[in-house]
């Protein structure tokens, strides 16, 4: 009998992305699974046959290969290359069953037996001050944690759970499909190889309820944003007394409204009066340890740092701390009096023509003369 083309029969086109090979794949294999239609031999059919194509397609070299030579570049009985190991399907059997039968392959392929529990995410909002000094703050996490009635067996208090019936206790299973079998977690008791036959009514037999529990977190002195603190055995417990799994607690920093910071060093903006700046004087600047004074020399232009040293953030992993940067951005006043309106004009009037007292507006016009030639 000829064989039907691969593509075909996965009712995908020539030149299909892995992923969509996949979900093809997916689709007929839900479709025809022996354990759905148990006594259906057109589907029996069906199931091996999109189970060798995708073998073969999933398989980049076997691929090309049937791509280039078709089933003869495949199938070991026409002599070509390839051919079925068997030795891989197991893996793509577990890799595209394993989210859908609920077996151990989504931790790390542990089958059965006691798993460790799974590691939690906290999101910890912190304020910049708190993130700089350290604090202490209590969170209430929701976690998964051992039953106390049951003791996490799932049992209820005096039965014990009976051997898996399914799988005679072994927690695998294994399927006879043509010329290859397979192996997988037994669909019945997960792997565990154990079946509860009177399940505890406070879990429901699965071993484990959610709590919510309160925890203290001690948050040392300057954590930043994406820094993470481990909280060793306080993530969900254990399935079948496995240990529990880390709680990660990572902290968020918030915006601050004075302060940006830049890993150890701290930038913030200080308005100042034009008058300020062109006299020089002292100003007042806000620092995480309270009010500082800041020197501004006379003749200080917009936009120009001033790094106050040391006040910045001391680093988590050690070091020594940044800096504070203060830039001055020089503020033009508004709303003038009469009398004030006159007190300007008279010093626009004593600039007139004088270049002296605007090196920065001089040597800009001179640009833009050089710029269109000749004006
Ligand atoms: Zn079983
Ligand atoms: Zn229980």
């Amino acid at each position: 009998m000829a064989k039907r083309d691969y593509y075909e029969i996965l009712g995908v086109e020539r030149g299909v992305s892995e992923a969509e090979l996949k979900k093809a794949y997916r689709r007929l294999a839900m479709k025809y699974h022996p354990d759905r239609s148990p006594d259906d031999k057109n589907a029996e059919e069906k199931f091996k046959e999109a189970s060798e194509a995708y073998e073969v397609l999933s398989d980049a070299a076997k691929r090309s290969a049937y791509d280039q030579y078709g089933h003869a570049g495949v199938d070991p009985q026409m002599g070509g290359g390839g051919g079925f190991g068997g030795g891989n399907f197991s893996d793509i059997f577990g890799d595209v069953f394993s989210d859908f039968f609920g077996g151990g392959g989504g931790r790390g392929g542990q089958r059965g037996g006691p798993q460790r529990g799974s590691d939690l995410r906290y999101t910890l909002d912190l304020d910049l001050e708190d993130a700089v000094r350290g604090t202490t703050v209590t969170i209430r996490v929701p976690t998964l944690v051992n039953c106390k009635p049951c003791e996490g067996s799932g049992a209820k208090k005096g039965s014990t759970p009976v051997s898996c019936t399914t799988c005679g206790g072994i927690g695998q299973v294994r399927m006879q499909q043509g010329f290859f079998s397979v192996q997988q977690t037994c669909p019945r008791c997960h792997g565990s190889g154990k079946m509860i036959t009177d399940p505890c009514t406070s879990c429901h037999g699965q071993g484990r309820v959610e709590e919510h529990k309160t925890l203290s977190v001690k948050v040392p002195p300057g954590v930043d944003s994406g820094d993470r603190i481990r909280l060793t055995g306080e993530g969900e417990a254990g399935a079948q007394g496995g240990p529990a799994g880390d709680l990660y607690v990572v902290v968020s920093v918030r915006e601050h409204q004075i302060f940006q910071r830049d890993g150890k060093h701290l930038y913030c903006e200080v308005p100042i009066s034009f008058v300020d700046a062109a006299l020089g004087g002292e100003l007042e600047v806000p620092t995480l340890d309270g009010r500082v004074k800041l020197k501004i020399p006379e003749g200080t232009q917009t936009g120009k740092l001033f790094r106050l040293r040391g006040k910045g953030v001391a680093p988590v992993r050690g070091g020594g701390a940044g800096d504070l940067m203060c830039k001055v951005l020089i503020e033009t006043p508004v709303k003038l009096t009469r009398h004030q309106r006159e007190l300007l004009e008279g010093f626009r009037d004593s600039l007139q023509g004088d270049e002296l007292h605007s090196p920065k507006t001089s040597s800009w016009f001179e640009g833009v003369k050089r710029f269109f030639g000749d004006l």
